[in-house]
């Protein structure tokens, strides 16, 4: 398993305004999208592309296309749709299959209660997108899911992530035979006692969109 932390000031300075309690949830969003579409480039730096003839207005040349069948784009509901756009503007002709998976907030355990993805992965590249990798519940269980149909190579994109999470999924998937990379901007120092990353942002869906219930 591959995890990569981003190393930048424009990441380390998006993320330091994303955790700032002051920070509103409209430029919440808005830092969002933008730290995703960094790290999205870093995070598809092995996408599957294969060679194309093109002409250009001088001559004719060889290029790159992305490779078929084409990447799937999987955010995690609900905190995940706020990561989605930042992703779609770098793969814009990427699919996007969506997974509603719910914390217990006394187990810290995860349950699916929306599935909208195909039934078959064989050979698809999944970028899952999820702003918390916490504990790595959550993450483990859509990345089993994802595994029982097929997928061989999944990326985990995360805002930020905690050590221990990283573990779960290092202990999870370490000894598979599976392509499992994290992507993320920051690797904080802990979970609270309640599952919180900490320093962290607090809760993202909240701070995404307020904390309607
Ligand atoms: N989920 C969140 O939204 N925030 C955390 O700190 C941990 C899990």
């Amino acid at each position: 398993m591959r995890t990569l932390v981003i190393n930048h000031p424009l990441v380390a300075h998006k993320v330091t305004r994303l955790r700032r309690t002051e920070t509103s949830s409209a430029t919440f969003r808005l830092l969002a999208e933008e730290l995703v579409t960094l790290l999205a480039y870093e995070a598809t730096d092995a996408l599957r592309v294969e060679p194309v003839e093109i002409t250009t207005p001088v001559a004719k040349t060889m290029g790159v296309e992305m490779a078929t069948p084409l990447p799937i784009v999987v955010p995690i509901l609900r905190a995940g749709m706020g990561m989605l756009n930042g992703m779609m503007k770098l793969m814009p002709t990427a699919e996007v299959g969506f997974l509603g998976m719910v914390r217990d907030e006394t187990t810290l355990t995860a349950t699916t209660y929306a599935d909208r993805l195909p039934q078959d992965l064989r050979d698809r590249q999944v970028f899952v997108l999820d702003p918390m990798l916490a504990t790595g519940g959550t993450l483990v269980a859509a990345i089993d899911l994802l595994l029982e149909r097929g997928a061989r190579d999944v990326t985990a994109i995360c805002l930020l992530a905690a050590p221990e999470g990283v573990r779960r999924l290092e202990e999870a998937f370490a000894d598979r035979d599976v392509e499992v990379t994290i992507v993320t901007a920051a690797l904080d120092e802990r979970l609270n006692e309640k599952g919180y990353i900490v320093p962290g942002l607090g809760d993202a869906g909240d701070r995404l969109y307020g904390s309607a219930e």
